[in-house]
């Protein structure tokens, strides 16, 4: 019986093992499995998006699109339906919900694959993965186990974020300052002022719970370009018309210039809206980011990654309305400039003037077309800069055991490990593993849009088909050779 090892505990990895248990539930071709699931220290299935409490933090994606299964979008909608939730499919529901859903989906697979597959699941961190010289893989865990297993698949999500550049170590000790937006240290006072830092999606759903939880704050948000994200449309978009035309005329020149003239003029077309236009060349995206060489791919990240991220990880209404009502209040302002370093206020150093008694911190910014750097005050500072994805320097310990054993190399680029499109991982001589794959962020090198649910779940189908396949590849193949050494 195969043994697979799925290594973390968020949708991504949850997606994964409900594949292999809906696979065994329905097929009767499907051989046993025994799988093994390392969740880390979050909950399962809900991952860092997931686990949220906060009603006011919404889904991005419409719950209509949002379903587990590649070929069920609907599934989530029938289930918040089921519970009574009268919600349409064009709504952006709470991401709770979601987690719910996540964990009652796994609950139900696996109450009616249990005779094809056995699941354990590991509270644990996977901190290094060996290969064995029989084939196979030996994975180490924080508390000191080894488990075997023949394949694995890699579900981190993100790296940990670093301090940004320019914070200073005393500034990011000093517990003023939350490194990763989604842990926050515990404050002894509300903070007068917040600074947050980022104004994307991540820095959105901070702000609103900052806001909630300390009604008094003043905030600031802060980002290069001070832009919020795109908005969704109010409802549901007719598909774009002609799609095929719109992806031929892309294929056509493997050039950023071209496809920018090329999306500009289809979504200045009459009757089109944007929105729709980059919605119909979502499918095609990991296609043409493969065709882009590596200079090609650098201009992207340098030049097109911020209007891009803006346009394509669009905020729902609801959303929008409640920025909106902070700005308009006076207590939420956006700033463009660039942090350019982050410094504990001396005089507030040991506490006694702070608003906290933590110390004050001071974020020197130089706004964008302004030379002259300014001084922010802030009590707190989050930074919300993003999905981190650089494995030749991420302090992740498993990622780091890795790339430093040479077992998988890391995307020159900073855009996680070096893979195929599949989601094979490739050794560093560019070799892929029969039996290692991984999905989300850590492929964003190899297929550039792969944190969406959507591109997430077919990415688990794909993985769930065709890795007892390679890993069946790869035994035919080891013992015809081992058949000729003996002959
Ligand atoms: C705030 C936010 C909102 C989002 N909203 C949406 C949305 O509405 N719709 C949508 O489609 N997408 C959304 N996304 C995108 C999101 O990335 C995916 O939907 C999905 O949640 C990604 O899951 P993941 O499992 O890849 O990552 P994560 O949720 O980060 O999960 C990875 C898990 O693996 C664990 N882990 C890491 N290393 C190890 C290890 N060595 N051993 C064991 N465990 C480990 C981590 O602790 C973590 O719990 C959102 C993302 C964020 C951050």
């Amino acid at each position: 019986m195969p043994r697979i090892a799925i290594i973390g505990g968020g949708a991504a990895g949850a997606a994964v093992v409900a594949q292999f248990l809906r696979d065994a539930a329905g097929e009767e071709r499907c051989a046993d499995r025994a799988l093994t699931w390392i969740v880390g220290d979050r909950a399962p299935g809900r991952g860092v998006a997931y686990e949220t409490a906060d009603e006011q933090h919404l889904l991005n994606v419409r719950a209509a699109n949002m379903g587990l299964f590649a070929d069920r979008p609907g599934d989530f909608l029938d289930y918040a339906a089921a519970r009574g939730i009268a919600a349409s499919g064009g709504q952006f529901l709470p991401r709770a919900i979601y987690g719910d859903y996540l964990e009652a989906t796994l609950a139900r697979l696996l109450a009616t694959a249990r005779r094809r597959v056995t699941l354990a699941a590991r509270s644990t961190e996977a901190i290094a993965i060996r290969p064995r010289a029989d084939a196979g893989f030996s994975i180490h865990t924080r508390d000191g186990e080894e488990i075997r297993a023949d394949g694995v698949v890699l579900a981190l999500g993100a790296l940990p974020p670093a301090s940004l550049p320019g914070v200073d170590a005393a500034a990011a000790a000093s517990g003023a300052y939350a490194a990763d937006a989604w842990r926050w240290p515990d404050l002894a006072r509300a903070p007068g002022h917040v600074l947050v830092i980022g104004s994307g999606l991540t820095g959105v759903d901070t702000l609103l719970s900052a806001a909630a939880r300390w009604p008094q704050a003043r905030l600031t948000a802060v980002s290069r370009r001070g832009r919020w994200p795109a908005l969704h449309s109010d409802q549901p978009l007719a598909p774009y018309a002609d799609p095929a035309a719109l992806i031929a005329r892309l294929r056509e020149r493997s050039h950023l210039g071209h496809w920018l003239r090329t999306i500009r003029a289809a979504a200045g077309a009459p009757d089109a809206d944007w929105r729709a236009v980059l919605d119909a060349v979502r499918t095609e995206t990991p296609r043409l980011w493969q065709s882009l060489d590596a200079r090609q791919r650098a201009r992207f990240l340098r030049h097109l990654r911020p209007s891009w991220e803006t346009v394509r990880h669009r905020m729902p209404p609801q959303t929008a309305a409640k920025l909106r009502a902070l700005q308009d209040e006076g207590r939420l302002r956006l700033l463009a400039a660039r942090v350019r370093g982050i410094e504990v206020d001396a005089t507030t150093a040991d506490g006694g003037a702070g608003e906290r008694g933590t110390p004050r911190l001071l974020a020197r910014l130089q706004p964008r077309g302004d030379a002259r750097e300014r001084t922010l005050a802030a009590d707190f500072v989050i930074q919300a800069t993003g999905l981190e994805s650089a494995a030749a320097s991420t302090p992740h310990a498993l990622v780091r055991q890795l790339v430093d054993d040479g077992v998988a190399g890391a995307d020159p680029l900073g855009l996680g490990l070096a893979a195929r499109t599949d989601g094979r991982l490739l050794r560093p001589d560019g070799r892929p593993w029969p039996g290692l794959y991984a999905l989300g962020t850590l492929l964003r090198g190899a297929v550039w849009e792969c944190t969406g649910l959507p591109e997430i779940r077919a990415a688990a189908r794909d993985i769930a088909r065709e890795l007892p396949t390679a890993l069946a590849n790869a035994d035919a193949a080891a013992s015809s050779e081992r058949c000729v050494a003996t002959a």
